[in-house]
């Protein structure tokens, strides 16, 4: 049960298992065979008790040492409680290995003295505390997990709508307490419906990501990336003017432009966006006002022939 249980915990962590595997299914067997040696051969309470300590002691310091691998930040209050935990336990079993070498001769386990009462009280110990830790562990997993599914988009691993919302009103606060400024592009596939009814959902899904991509790989730490919606993408770009907004949106429509897809087994193709390019000015009392002109921008772009920038 304590090896099933630690087991469980590596999994749950990913810590890797290898040697561990032999090592617990070889020390179980041998128990085996000690325990019944000396309760049906030869019956002895002191050595089985002094066997089955020792045992459990390595039962304690394996995932001991296996926690002590763990290197990732969740559950990390956990991980080193558990560590502590086993750590005490397996010396108390070594401690109680000691204490039984020179205790006299045991008729009867059920009265065994305070020492061996211990030892089974730590047993329901560690389970209980294994059981919260992984509940524990497990919820802060989950949680994390949860948090940044709410703010991407599961298909290109951007951000998505509602994030870029929140940010922009932050930095439109911002930008109104400072006196500073900020850009928005919006941009937009051409033709993508075509690559579709060309290529296929799967290969227009792999251009989606590939553009993404590109956004993500161009733009700097603090600009948000996000899709706004089918082939429709967003940048906030705090502190950036509006010339500096066309240069970032003019590098990113030659990244594209460049870029090859792969459709089919020697099938290449390219494709291209258009961007609208949009910074706040002191008249906008919204975040919503620039994204607009932004979204305006893109029509012109479009309407320009696609596959070029275009600001308001
Ligand atoms: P334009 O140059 O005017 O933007 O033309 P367009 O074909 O790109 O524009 P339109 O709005 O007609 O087509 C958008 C297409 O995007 C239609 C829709 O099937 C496709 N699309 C939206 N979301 C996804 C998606 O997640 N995956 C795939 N494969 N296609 C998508
Ligand atoms: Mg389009
Ligand atoms: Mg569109």
């Amino acid at each position: 049960g304590a090896i099933l249980v630690y087991r469980g915990l590596f999994l749950f962590l990913d810590i890797p298992l290898k040697l561990e595997q032999c090592l617990s299914f070889f020390l179980t067997v041998l128990l085996a065979g000690i325990l019944y040696y000396y309760t049906f051969l030869d019956p002895d309470v002191n050595t089985r008790i002094i066997f089955f300590s020792l045992f459990f002691s390595l039962i304690c310091f394996i995932p001991a040492f296996g926690l002590s691998q763990y290197k990732k930040e969740v559950g990390r209050f956990a991980v080193k409680l558990l560590i502590i935990m086993y750590c005490t336990i397996g010396l108390f079993y070594l401690y109680r290995v000691i204490w039984t070498l020179y205790e006299n001769q045991l008729h009867d386990f059920m009265k065994a003295g305070l020492v061996h009462s211990l030892a089974v009280i730590a047993c329901y110990f560690l389970v209980i505390l294994v059981s919260f830790a992984t509940v524990w562990i497990a919820t802060d997993k989950l949680q994390i997990k949860l948090a940044k599914m709410a703010r991407t988009d599961p298909l290109t691993k951007l951000y998505n709508r509602r994030t870029f919302e929140e940010c922009c009103a932050v930095e439109f606060s911002r930008a109104v307490r400072n006196n500073s400024t900020f850009s928005i592009v919006m941009c937009d596939l051409d033709h993508f419906k075509g690559v579709n009814d060309k290529y296929g959902h799967q290969v227009g899904d792999e251009v989606l990501r590939i553009f993404s991509g590109i956004l993500r790989n161009n733009v700097r730490k603090q600009d948000v990336a996000a899709r706004y919606g089918g082939e429709e993408f967003v940048i906030l770009l705090p502190e950036t003017d509006s010339l500096k907004g066309i240069s970032v949106a003019e590098n990113l429509r030659a990244k594209v432009q460049s870029s090859t897809i792969r459709a089919g087994n020697d099938a290449h193709f390219s494709f291209s966006a258009s961007f609208g390019v949009s910074n706040y000015i002191r008249d906008d009392d919204a975040w919503e006002v620039v994204l607009e002109r932004a979204d305006r921008s893109l029509y012109s772009a479009k309407s320009q022939g696609r596959n070029q920038v275009a600001a308001l």
